[in-house]
């Protein structure tokens, strides 16, 4: 085992952990997986994965168990806001923005009750998982009500009686509406993050820490890249490049034995649409091809 790993923490098992654990297999960590099943240590990299509930990820970065951590903005700015509101340095920072795990925290209401905005909520009781976001919110828009944490099943306390709103994360909508809730006021967009101690780190880890992040920005580059091949016609060929979404200067080819026509390839940053391949046609491209990206290193 090496003697200083970068270690990252990951949800053991939740919404994030499929995402995550193919992550660390696209940015190239071969692992072999602990006999409890709770560590990946890496075979190729000094770096270690460590499976966690996703609520603990924030503080195993801070107190410096793990040195990087993907979890959801929610969970991270939960912790972050609690400390703070004890006057405690937040002790990690978001460095890189994953993609997935998209979610909202907003504030819902019942059908009897009416809302002109967050004054609604004054004198109000509000049932959330996100007490100090919650807090963050009604500060900031001067507002005093009653926060009550409630760890799970937030939807249910307006029914019980034991809440007028409730602040509870939101995908679909599906389960606020069978419950007979009204979303109103998104109080945080949120996806998943990396999450990095501010505590010092070795140089080895920093080394690694920063090579990860480097190939992380590769695969969320190429998430929506494709690869485009046609033929163009010369004269049609500043119409073709015009239509190509989000590529930078496209390489051209001469073809064999044909004076009229080039062949174009060029680096899509975004996904190529049935649209945009009929309106490529329509300019003169002949024989198109699109192809997945499979690595992408700037
Ligand atoms: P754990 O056992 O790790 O504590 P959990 O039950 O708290 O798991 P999950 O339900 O797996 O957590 O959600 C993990 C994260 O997925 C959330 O913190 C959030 O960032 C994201 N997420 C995406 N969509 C939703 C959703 N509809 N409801 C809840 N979380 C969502
Ligand atoms: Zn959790």
């Amino acid at each position: 085992m090496t003697k200083d790993p970068v270690k990252i923490a990951v949800q053991k098992s939740g919404r994030l952990t499929p995402r995550s654990l193919e992550l660390l297999d696209r940015i190239g960590l071969d692992y072999d997986r602990s006999p409890d099943q709770l560590l990946c240590v890496g075979r190729n990299m000094p770096v270690e994965a460590l499976l966690v509930r996703d609520d603990d990820i924030p503080e195993l970065v801070r107190d410096g168990t793990c040195t990087m951590g993907f979890v959801g903005l929610n969970v991270a700015r939960e912790t972050e806001y609690q400390r703070r509101a004890n006057g405690q340095e937040c002790g990690f920072e978001v460095v890189q923005e994953l993609g997935f795990g998209q979610c909202r925290l907003a504030i819902a209401r019942q059908e009897t009750d009416q809302w002109n905005g967050p004054q609604s909520l004054q004198g109000k009781r509000i049932a959330t998982s996100y007490p100090h976001i919650t807090q963050h919110y009604l500060d900031q828009h001067n507002i005093d009500a009653q926060v009550i944490a409630f760890a799970g099943s937030v939807e249910i306390a307006p029914a019980l009686g034991k809440s007028d709103f409730v602040c509870d994360l939101v995908s679909t909508g599906a389960t606020l509406a069978a419950n007979k809730l009204i979303e109103e006021d998104v109080i945080l967009e949120s996806h998943s993050v990396v999450i990095r101690t501010t505590r010092s780190t070795s140089a080895q880890q920093d080394y690694w820490m920063d090579k990860l992040t480097q190939r992380i920005d590769g695969v969320i580059r190429v998430q929506h890249s494709k690869y485009i091949m046609l033929h163009a016609p010369i004269k049609a060929l500043a119409a073709v490049t015009r239509l190509l979404p989000g590529s930078e200067a496209p390489t051209v080819i001469p073809l064999q034995g044909c004076n009229e026509k080039v062949a174009v390839h060029a680096v899509c940053r975004e996904n190529v649409f049935w649209e945009t391949l009929e309106d490529l046609k329509a300019a003169g491209a002949t024989a198109m091809l699109v192809l997945p990206v499979e690595k992408m290193l700037a």
